[in-house]
């Protein structure tokens, strides 16, 4: 908690200088930051009644009506629909029956069975009660990126309609040596876009498949298998009225088995890993290797809700400063000994939820401000960033004038910290704010260090960026602290004890 302070000093002024006409200005004065007030917030969010906050749950209910609760006592203004609080975001949920299984076989060979959150995780957003897939041939697309900007083409023009895409996570210089044809095109080891799974989903569903799947690798997705089932089958997507994509299916393979799929098609994955690292690399059918299933899925149409709050501004109330956290975490699912076990999300995101709410305290603590400070509480970031992509396409205040978008996600909790890490460098003039804040608290801004994490692309700044407004994200999964006890080697246990259990507990 005490490194929290830190960062949200560092936030607030920031704001200070936003808020008033000059950077020389004396900043203005606000209540101080209340460690103990913070952790009440992350306690009762994390607790049992909450059921780790699930959107579409009793869980969820309670903590909109919780989020309200506290906006209206710190004295804000509701910024929701129709002089509420909350804004309604449709989404219609699924989840695949947990045990599920699927067929991959090759005319004239004995076939391989995979079962559900095994060897295989599927997910869909398709609304039916039934998916069935018979004999859809399986094509290796290597990293699966069209990039016409990059100059590189994963596809080659090959047809994927009717077809399950197999795909490597990360993008095609993740692993590339110096001197390789690929390096530095994506960024090194930083992580562009086309990293992401959602890329990866979106393209092979351009392209008429019908199903895809990526083969995940702790290191390159930098999180471990035990991340990728923790949702149990269960997937939610905005609830739009255009007809479905082609994609019935999408998920991940687990390394060994997918290794094991390759081998039954004559193929070496290794082999192949390190040929889509080549622009002439082309897409190789798996041996006349098909995928046969039938999944009974449960679907439901459900609204949740943004719960979102204003202090509006005396001098400019139309430019807008938006603070936003995600109050969502992954509910209920089986625990590793197969009961039930809720996973609280308190760091993930109540930590930052905590830090908003202490925000808009400060706020209403110290003078007017010129500009109108928005406080945004999103639902569904875990489940694809839905609540800010949804407020984003449907703003309650325009946002042409939003001058800045701060996203709180995963505070540090390892301890004060020598150092301060930018996510995505290079995007804004806030950036430099933040640095000089930093230095004023006698601590280095470093660019995000472990960049191949992809951290820009993974928190509900994205949609506002991708919108033109000017964002500044605070995630902490962006290198190891240079702790004040301990130093680095205490801020990595701190962080790699963290990751081996995200989106877990
Ligand atoms: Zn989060």
């Amino acid at each position: 908690m005490r490194s929290a302070r830190f960062k949200i000093s560092a936030f607030l002024s920031v704001l200070g200088l936003l808020g008033s006409t000059a950077l020389a200005a004396e900043p203005p004065v606000f209540a101080p930051v209340n460690p103990a007030r913070m952790s009440e917030v992350i306690r009762t969010l994390a607790s049992d009644p909450f059921e780790g906050r699930s959107p579409g749950t009793i869980g969820a209910v309670r903590t909109v009506n919780y989020l309200v609760a506290q906006f209206q006592a710190i004295g804000l203004q509701p910024a929701g629909e129709k002089g509420g609080w909350t804004q309604e975001v449709p989404m219609l949920h699924t989840r695949i029956a947990p045990d599920s299984r699927v067929q991959f076989q090759q005319r004239g060979s004995e076939g391989l069975e995979f079962t559900q959150s095994r060897e295989i995780y599927l997910t869909t957003s398709h609304p039916a009660s039934q998916i069935r897939i018979t004999e859809a041939p399986l094509v290796f697309v290597g990293y699966g990126v069209d990039a016409p900007a990059r100059d590189w083409d994963d596809f080659k023009n090959v047809d994927l309609k009717g077809k399950i895409a197999v795909i490597l996570i990360n993008d095609p210089d993740f692993r590339a040596k110096s001197g390789e044809a690929v390096a530095g095109r994506f960024g090194g080891r930083t992580m562009t876009y086309f990293g992401r799974w959602t890329y990866k989903f979106e393209e092979a569903a351009r392209r008429g498949a019908v199903g895809a799947l990526i083969v995940h690798d702790t290191e390159a997705a930098s999180y471990p298998w035990s991340t990728v089932i923790a949702s149990g089958g269960e997937n939610f997507a905005l609830d739009r009225p255009e007809t479905p994509d082609s994609l019935l299916l999408h998920g991940w393979l687990e390394n060994k088995a997918a290794h094991e799929l390759f081998a039954r098609a004559g193929l070496d994955l290794d082999a192949l890993s390190e040929a889509a690292r080549r622009p002439d690399f082309k897409p190789v059918a798996l041996g006349g290797m098909a995928l046969t299933t039938e999944l009974d899925v449960s679907t439901q149409h459900l609204q949740s809700r943004n719960v979102l709050a204003k202090i509006p501004g005396t001098t400019h109330p139309d430019e807008t400063i938006i603070y936003g956290a995600h109050w969502d975490a992954f509910g209920k699912s089986k625990g590793p000994h197969g009961g039930d076990m809720i996973r609280h999300g308190a760091i993930d995101d109540a930590s930052g939820i905590a830090a908003i709410l202490e925000i808009a305290r400060a706020f209403k603590s110290g003078p007017a401000p010129e500009r109108t400070i928005v406080f945004g509480a999103w639902t569904a970031e875990e489940r694809g960033l839905l609540g800010s992509t949804w407020y984003v396409e449907h703003p309650l205040i325009s946002l042409d004038k939003a001058v800045a978008n701060f996203t709180i996600d995963v505070l540090q909790m390892g301890g004060l910290s020598h150092n301060a890490f930018l996510v995505g460098a290079g995007q804004n003039s806030l950036q430099d704010d933040f640095a000089t804040i930093a230095a004023s608290q006698g601590r280095v801004t470093q660019n995000e260090a472990l960049p191949e994490r992809g951290a820009f692309y993974r928190a509900d700044h994205l949609p506002f960026a991708r919108a033109g407004v000017p964002v500044l994200p605070i995630m902490d999964l962006a290198g190891y602290p240079d702790l004040v006890n301990g130093g680095v080697s205490a801020g990595r246990k701190w962080l790699d004890g963290y990751m081996a259990c995200y989106h877990q507990l």
